[in-house]
C-alpha cells in the first residue's frame, strides 16, 4: 500500500531533509586521507541529534550505525568502523534522517584524494543518471520510466545497474512502497500520483552487476570487485511539480567532481 503525504507532511519531510543535508555538509568536511569512517559516523550522529533530529539507520533491523559507509566494492550497507580512507579510494555515504515523525533518504558517493580517470566517470555517470531519474519521476509518468532512464544511461556507458537494491517510498517509514528499481521498462509499474514521496537512488557498478552479501549480513559488494557508485535524493511528486526534497548542496561546497 502507497501512503500519499499531505501538503504539510512534505514540508515536514523537507525540514527532515535539511537537517539532513547539513549534517551531510558536516560530514563532508572530514572525507580525506587517514580518516577513520567511525569518526565520520560520530560527525553526522552528534550532528542530527544536535538538531532535533534522530539518524534513522541506527537501529534499523539492528544496523549499528547512523551512516551506511560504503568504501570502493561495496555498493552499500556498510558499516563504518576502524578503516582509514586512503588516497584513491571512494566513500559512499548514506544516511536518512527522523524528525517530526517523518524519514528523509540521501546519500553521495566522494573520491579520496586523486582516483583513476575511470572512477571519476563512473561517479559523474551514476550522479548524473540520479538527476535522469528525477526528470522522469513526473505525476502521471510511471516507476518504470525512472528505472528505463537511469539503465539506458549507464548500460550505455559500458556501466551496469545493481538489481538487488531498488529505491523505495518513504515517510512515516524509512522503507514504503513502491519499490524504485534502477532498471525497467518505460510505462510499467505502478502511476506516479500526487503525494507520493519517494527515493531515487542508483547504484551504479564499474564492472559486473552481480553482488554478493558479506557474512555479516549487511555489508553488499560487488562480486568482482570493482568499485560501485551510489547517489540518492528523495523527491515529492504533485500535479504541477516534483520537488526534490533532500540536497547535495551543502557536500558539494567540499568536493572537487
Ligand atoms: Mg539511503
Ligand atoms: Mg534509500
Amino acid at each position: 500500500m502507497i501512503h500519499y503525504k499531505t501538503e504539510e507532511e512534505v514540508a515536514i519531510i523537507k525540514e527532515s531533509a535539511e537537517i539532513l543535508g547539513r549534517a551531510h555538509g558536516e560530514v563532508a568536511k572530514h572525507v580525506k586521507e587517514g580518516v577513520k569512517t567511525s569518526f565520520l559516523d560520530k560527525v553526522a550522529e552528534e550532528y542530527i541529534r544536535d538538531h532535533d533530529g534522530v539518524p534513522s539507520f541506527k537501529g534499523y533491523n539492528g544496523f549499528p550505525s547512523s551512516l551506511c559507509i560504503s568504501v570502493n566494492e561495496v555498493v552499500v550497507h556498510g558499516f563504518p568502523g576502524e578503516y582509514v580512507l586512503k588516497d584513491g579510494d571512494i566513500i559512499s555515504i548514506d544516511c536518512g534522517v527522523f524528525h517530526q515523525g517523518f524519514h528523509s533518504d540521501c546519500a553521495y558517493t566522494y573520491p579520496v584524494g586523486e582516483v583513476s580517470p575511470s572512477v571519476v566517470a563512473l561517479l559523474k555517470a551514476t550522479k548524473k543518471s540520479l538527476y535522469l531519474g528525477i526528470e522522469k519521476a513526473v505525476f502521471n509518468n510511471r516507476i518504470g520510466d525512472i528505472g528505463n532512464a537511469i539503465q539506458k544511461f549507464v548500460e550505455a556507458k559500458g556501466y551496469t545497474v545493481v538489481r538487488e537494491l531498488v529505491g523505495h517510498g518513504l515517510g512515516r517509514n524509512l522503507h514504503e512502497s513502491p519499490e524504485v528499481p534502477n532498471y525497467g521498462k518505460k510505462g510499467s509499474g505502478a502511476l506516479l500520483k500526487e503525494g507520493m514521496v519517494i527515493a531515487i537512488e542508483p547504484m551504479v557498478n564499474l564492472g559486473t552487476r552481480n553482488v554478493v552479501q558479506e557474512r555479516d549480513g549487511w555489508t553488499i559488494r560487488t562480486a568482482d570487485r570493482k568499485p560501485s557508485a551510489h547517489y540518492e535524493h528523495t523527491v515529492a511528486i504533485f500535479k504541477d511539480r516534483t520537488e526534490v526534497l533532500t540536497t547535495h548542496e551543502y557536500i558539494e561546497e567540499h568536493v572537487k567532481i
